[in-house]
């Protein structure tokens, strides 16, 4: 397995910001990350898998945390029964990668899903979902690892999951997710194309982001309402909330974590402050 020392985290984030990792770990088995358990254990320090980063946010400075990059766990195998296709895939397969293959078998069920910048493991632990399809509606199972290290096969049944929620927030490390596509009638190729078009003309996909902020509160949106406070287009520094989507962060060229921090702290406020809710944040931030 790989270990790489003294790395910058903006390379493992889309919105690029982040200080220096001490030390990443890229394993390419279950063995290695049973092993990398055991040394977070060890060693009494977080365990923090990092997929795509497309949705994690790194403070500035040196962390030290045992950093697990997904980057290489790549397998990808297709099982078909008649019209169903079950794809066991590895933590590290990135969304692309599914799109390439639901063209390539014309399959449905995925189409939804196809203009998310995420990886497997980082979108089963978000539950990552759009235009009213979410991950876990196409997920089989999930193969992960406990804190202690034990391999757990769970049904989709047996998981904890919600609107951008799942146990594994807290817990383990999502290793082979099986998922399940159905041959399709349409043309999904041209399906997902509209659909990557839709996504360029409401998000700001020019410059580094991370995605949503805030979660969505019950029957409102959370871009709606920072555009409400005043908050579209808001800057501090080089992050703002864009202009485009007021519910992304967007790094202008050489944000810092601590402007970051302010911009999303005084909208906080102001929200508590004109609407009295508390919007939750989506965006996962390591500090
Ligand atoms: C331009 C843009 C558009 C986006 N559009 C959408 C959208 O339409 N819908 C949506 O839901 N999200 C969207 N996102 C957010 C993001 O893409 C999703 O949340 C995605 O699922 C994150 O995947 P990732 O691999 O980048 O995860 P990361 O950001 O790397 O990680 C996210 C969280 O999952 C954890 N994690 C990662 N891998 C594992 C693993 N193997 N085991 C356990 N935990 C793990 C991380 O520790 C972290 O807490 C968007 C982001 C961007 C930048």
């Amino acid at each position: 397995m790989k270990i790489y020392e003294n790395v910058s985290l903006k390379n493992f984030s889309t919105i690029k910001i982040g200080g220096t990792a001490r030390k990443i770990y890229f394993p390419e088995s279950i063995e290695d990350i049973k092993f990398i358990i055991k040394k977070s254990k060890d060693e009494n320090k977080k365990l923090i898998p990092i997929g795509v980063g497309s949705n994690t946010i790194f403070k500035d400075g040196i962390l030290d945390y045992i950093f697990v990059s997904t980057k290489l766990l790549k397998n990808i195998k297709i099982q078909q029964n008649k019209d169903l296709f079950y794809l066991t895939l590895d933590a590290g397969v990135s969304f692309k990668e599914i799109i390439n293959i639901v063209k390539k078998y014309n399959l449905e069920g995925f189409e939804n899903l196809s203009g998310i910048p995420a990886s497997v493991g980082g979108a089963t632990a978000m539950n990552a979902g759009a235009f009213g399809t979410e991950f876990f509606d196409i997920i089989e199972n999930v193969l992960w690892l406990d804190l202690k290290g034990n391999e757990c096969l769970s049904k989709k049944e047996e998981i904890n999951y919600s609107y951008r929620k799942t146990q594994f927030q807290n817990e383990g490390f999502v290793y082979q997710v099986t998922i399940k596509l159905k041959k399709s009638n349409k043309k999904i190729e041209k399906v997902i194309k509209e659909h990557l078009i839709e996504r360029n003309k409401k998000q700001p996909l020019n410059l580094p982001t991370s995605g949503s902020t805030y979660k969505n509160p019950p029957n409102n949106f959370a871009g709606k309402i920072l555009e409400e406070i005043g908050f579209k287009g808001k800057r501090i520094g080089d992050i703002g909330f864009s202009d485009k989507h007021a519910n992304f962060l967007v790094n202008y060229s050489n944000a810092s974590f601590k402007d970051l921090m302010k911009l999303l702290e005084s909208a906080e406020k102001e929200i508590e402050k004109v609407f009295n809710i508390k919007l939750e944040r989506e965006i996962k931030i390591v500090e």
